[in-house]
């Protein structure tokens, strides 16, 4: 079977095509010359499987998406304290080349509008780091975002070089106000090579991937950018990402993005997928028109949009109850009537499936409630199996309620197997209270084979325990 979703891509493309509005970069002469006709749109699921349709491998400087990923390394070469010392995460409503400062503390305003992003590029490396360490430190990460080496397109950097007066101006303003403490026209100078660095829809999809995917390369499976600051990333690209286009944005598309003058928008929805689409002409806040179109269509068409919520956590948790057959030992007390009860989780667990369990433990383990039919049904089952088999991860509130679920029933004095091949559970036997920890197995046969003694079968209701 072809897939039906290069086809969709391709009726995106279309569908936006005549939009004939806006127009080229005028500012930075290579842009200004740009061909309009060419237009592209990329998908990167957190797998890295790619989706790709139009002029796939043209390649555009990346401008001010930049921004986004060079904010991230300067968390990552200075601390996220100092980073918010020097730049505030407040949207501006101005212009992204706006000569404006934060009132009372001095700060830009935001990452993702000029002022913040040259202060973000003069704190990668260190504050007396020259021009070509840093522009070798945010090549090499940008590259093994995308995956391959990428390059500077040194014409595009002499041309917005030309005329960089007010990127200039807001590099002298930064330094009279204290906020950078380097030479202005090297801070600049590095900003404009950073906005310079070519790349293709296909290289900005897979970095987008790499922010929906919490940090983690969906090719390499690296963890390239910490948790932490794809978190803040994604929360400025959310706010401001879009100039004083943002709340429009949030509230037609709803995904965090980042739009450069070359044409090109990025979108990053976490754990879904991330996004790329380039058509050069822009419209009078910097943003590409049919780029803005395409992703408006992907967002209603496709469900992206960050605030539908989905009802996963409604279905995580699967309650099953086998009764073991006689086995090589008979480990069983008389009265358990040797029912196993099996909580099967899927998924990536987060609070909600974890409230699922724990509210299913208490019912069904627990004293049984007049009121409640169904409630203390296995408060004498002789063992108690969670199956971690299918689930994918757990967050870290998610195994903390678990952990503390464990710890409570094996005070009570129940028997715990724990079925989790992929370790998700983390359990940390040095850290477990009181010394009582539950038998964590590999598979069905061996939580079996310990409860009931080697070899015992269980008939179930559940075919597959
Ligand atoms: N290099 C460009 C500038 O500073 C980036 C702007 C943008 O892409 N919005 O003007």
């Amino acid at each position: 079977m072809k897939s039906p979703i290069p086809d969709y891509l391709h009726h995106v493309l279309e569908t936006a095509r005549p939009n004939e509005g806006g127009a080229a970069a005028d500012y930075i002469e290579t842009l200004a010359n740009a061909d309009t006709s060419k237009m592209a749109i990329c998908l990167s699921m957190v797998d890295g499987n790619v989706y790709s349709a139009g002029d796939d491998k043209i390649e555009f400087s990346i401008q001010s998406i930049s921004k986004a990923f060079v904010y991230a390394i300067a968390i990552e070469d200075a601390g996220l304290d100092q980073v918010l010392s020097k730049i505030g995460v407040e949207p501006s409503g101005d212009r992204f080349n706006q000569l404006s400062l934060e009132r009372n503390t001095n700060r830009p305003m935001n990452p993702m509008i000029n002022a913040g992003a040259i202060t973000a590029h003069s704190l990668v490396v260190s504050p007396t780091a020259t021009l070509d360490q840093r522009t070798e430190r945010i090549l090499n990460a940008l590259s093994r975002l995308a995956g391959r080496q990428l390059h500077v397109d040194e014409e595009v950097y002499q041309a917005e070089l030309k005329d960089a007066d007010r990127n200039m101006a807001i590099g002298y303003m930064l330094k009279a106000a204290g906020i950078i403490t380097c030479d202005p026209q090297e801070a600049v100078r590095g900003y404009i090579r950073q906005c310079a660095i070519n790349v293709n829809v296909q290289d900005l999809a897979m970095m987008s991937a790499v922010l929906a995917n919490a940090g983690v390369h969906p090719v390499s499976n690296e963890q390239i950018i910490p948790q932490t600051s794809v978190r803040q990333v994604l929360s400025v690209m959310t706010t401001c990402g879009m100039y004083d286009a943002a709340g429009d944005w949030v509230s037609s598309v709803g995904f965090p993005a980042k739009s450069g003058v070359a044409g090109a928008i990025i979108g990053a929805l976490p754990g879904q997928v991330g996004i790329a689409t380039f058509s050069p002409k822009i419209d009078e806040r910097g943003n590409s028109v049919r780029g803005v179109a395409m992703c408006q269509q992907l967002s209603r068409e496709m469900g992206l949009h960050m605030m539908d919520a989905s009802h996963v956590a409604r279905s995580t948790v699967q309650t099953s109850v086998s009764t073991l057959v006689e086995g090589e030992h008979k480990t069983h007390n008389g009265s358990c009537k040797r029912e196993v009860v099996v909580f099967k989780l899927r998924g990536a667990v987060r609070f909600p499936g974890a409230e699922r369990l724990t509210r299913a433990l208490a019912r069904e383990l627990g004293q049984p409630d007049p009121l409640d039919e169904g409630s203390g049904s296995h408060a004498d089952a002789c063992g108690i199996v969670f199956s971690f088999r299918d689930v994918f991860s757990l967050n870290f509130i998610a195994r903390r309620l678990i952990h503390e679920n464990i710890a409570r029933l094996l005070k009570e004095g129940k028997v715990l197997v724990i079925i989790d091949p992929s370790e998700v559970l983390e359990w940390d036997k040095a850290k477990a209270k009181d010394g009582r920890h539950p038998k964590v197995v590999d598979n069905e046969k061996e939580a079996r084979d310990y409860i009931g003694g080697t070899g015992c079968q269980a008939v179930s209701q559940d075919p597959e325990w």
